[in-house]
């Protein structure tokens, strides 16, 4: 195989549709592993999960290759049906969106290269990178792609127990745990996820408290549009201290923001007293049988019969065990930050390339969202254009 790509999310499979479409790979010569059942998978599920109805990002950013690939797919403007777009910026529809992953899977066969399987160790050697699934099988690549995301590490807060069903994170793998009944349920987290669940709680009748550090932090974008181009990428470039370049990500990225439809429908929930809002901590925290109790910084004390999680993802290097062994045995560059340290080309080693939070301090405060994954596929395919479709070979 010339190219394996670990990890068949919104970067996997853009990554996939980009090396078939733009850089000439045959078919037969690529592989996705990524244990879901269909390939985005993670997507799917954590999105549905959320309530949301549009995408934050505009139009142009999905996975196929031209940038008016999704407007065309929704058909023409007069006839379209409404709500397929959201202002500003035309935010696309979740279900279009969905759909249009859907015609680029197809379109490139990708359902057909996907290895429904998990990648536990991955060893480079002079003929490739040898990749041993949790299934037993081995595969030898020429070239790997990390693609691996951060969605297999959710923040849990330490006062939250692991143990007790009725406190769940809604981006664990796996997660089953949305109340069923009219309950009382903590909302935790002030970002756009906590917004959106605490909204699809009330839309369904639930009493909701939204515990948040901090007050509505209003953004359209979770970083300035300035990012995707030269307008704030091109200072980013020219900083050649890794440190620096991980202190500007932190700054540029509105971690826990919201943009201002969702903050607006927030605020009108909390002016008729639908939702009742907590700027604070959880300072305490009791698991009684009939029911679990959390003390607030703000000595609020909420007794509710559920907790969810909205608190994201840590900010730690994804890839756990495996990705530490690979860092381990070929000597992968890191910066202070844990970092994957790479060249223009997203390439951590003659044959491993990243994308997505690994390729973060060369592409930048947008690399982990799908803007990212286009220019990671800029990148790979310049790469694969000037080097041959077996590349690093
Ligand atoms: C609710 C939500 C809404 C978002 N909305 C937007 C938006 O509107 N616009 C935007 O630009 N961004 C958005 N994002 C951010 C970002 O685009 C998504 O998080 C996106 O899913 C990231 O894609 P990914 O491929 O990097 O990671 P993931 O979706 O996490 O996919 C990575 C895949 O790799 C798999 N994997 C990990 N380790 C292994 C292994 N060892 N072997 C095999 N497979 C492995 C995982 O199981 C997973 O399926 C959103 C994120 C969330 C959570």
């Amino acid at each position: 195989m010339d190219w394996l790509i670990i990890g068949g999310g919104i970067h996997g499979v853009h990554l996939a549709a980009r090396l078939l479409g733009e850089a000439g790979v045959a078919p037969e010569r690529l592989g996705i592993v990524d244990p879901g059942d269909r390939l985005l998978a993670r997507w799917r599920t954590s999105t549905a999960t959320t309530g949301m109805s549009h995408l934050r990002s505009p139009s142009v950013h999905h996975l196929d290759l031209q940038p008016g690939s999704l407007e065309r797919f929704a058909g023409k403007r007069k006839t379209r049906k409404p709500g397929l777009f959201a202002a500003p910026y035309a935010r696309p529809a979740l279900a279009l969106f969905n759909a249009h992953c859907d015609r680029v899977v197809k379109t490139f066969g990708l359902a057909d290269l996907h290895i429904q399987d998990r990648a536990m160790t991955c060893t480079v050697d002079c003929d490739g990178v040898g990749v041993e699934f949790a299934s037993g099988r081995e595969i030898t690549a020429r070239n790997l792609v990390l693609a691996i995301g951060a969605s297999e590490q959710p923040e849990w807060p330490n006062w939250a127990p692991r143990d007790d069903r009725r406190v769940q994170h809604i981006f664990e793998p796996g997660f089953d745990g949305w109340p069923s009944s009219s309950q009382t349920v903590a909302v935790i987290g002030g970002g756009i996820s906590a917004g959106h669940v605490a909204l699809r709680l009330l839309d369904e009748g639930h009493q909701v408290h939204l515990v948040s550090r901090h007050t509505l932090r209003q953004h359209q974008f979770d970083s300035d549009p300035g990012w995707l181009g030269p307008k704030f990428m091109s200072g980013f470039s020219r900083e050649r201290d890794l440190d620096r370049r991980r202190a500007l990500i932190a700054d540029a990225r509105h971690k826990g923001s919201v943009p201002p439809d969702v903050r607006g429908a927030l605020r009108r929930a909390f002016k008729c007293n639908q939702l009742r809002w907590h700027e604070g901590e959880v300072e305490g925290f009791d698991a009684r049988r009939n029911g679990l109790e959390l003390r607030l910084s703000t000595e609020a004390v909420l007794e509710v019969e559920s907790v969810l999680l909205a608190t994201g993802f840590s900010s730690g290097r994804p890839g756990g065990a495996m990705v530490d062994a690979l860092i381990a045995t070929a000597s992968l560059p890191c910066a202070s930050c844990g970092y994957p340290v790479i060249d223009s080309a997203l390439r951590w080693h003659p044959r491993i390339h990243v994308s997505g939070p690994l390729a973060e301090l060369e592409l930048g405060p947008t690399s982990r969202n799908i803007a990212g994954a286009r220019r990671a596929g800029d990148r790979l395919v310049d790469f694969v254009l000037t080097n041959g479709t077996t590349a690093a070979g």
